[in-house]
């Protein structure tokens, strides 16, 4: 997953997400699909970072979103 840049604004969004979770609220989508959107969002930020990073970053990144996973599991 890569971040892309919004249609609307150039503001970040997931790759595959025309727009950014701004623009969707904006246009009226559900409260459920921005949250998703910003979600999908927030995870192609962490792994584009991963993309040219060393490999100690990299592990600690998988830990916090292995962490996270945990925790959204647990909800
Ligand atoms: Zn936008």
């Amino acid at each position: 997953m890569k971040l892309t840049k919004c249609e609307k604004c150039g503001g970040p969004t997931a790759e595959g997400l025309p727009l950014c979770p701004d623009c969707m609220r904006a246009t009226g989508a559900a409260v459920d699909q921005i949250a998703a959107a910003e979600e999908l969002r927030d995870i192609a930020r962490v792994l584009s970072i991963t993309a040219d990073t060393d490999a100690n970053i990299r592990e600690a990144i998988v830990g916090i979103l292995n962490i996270a996973e945990r925790l959204e599991r647990g909800k």
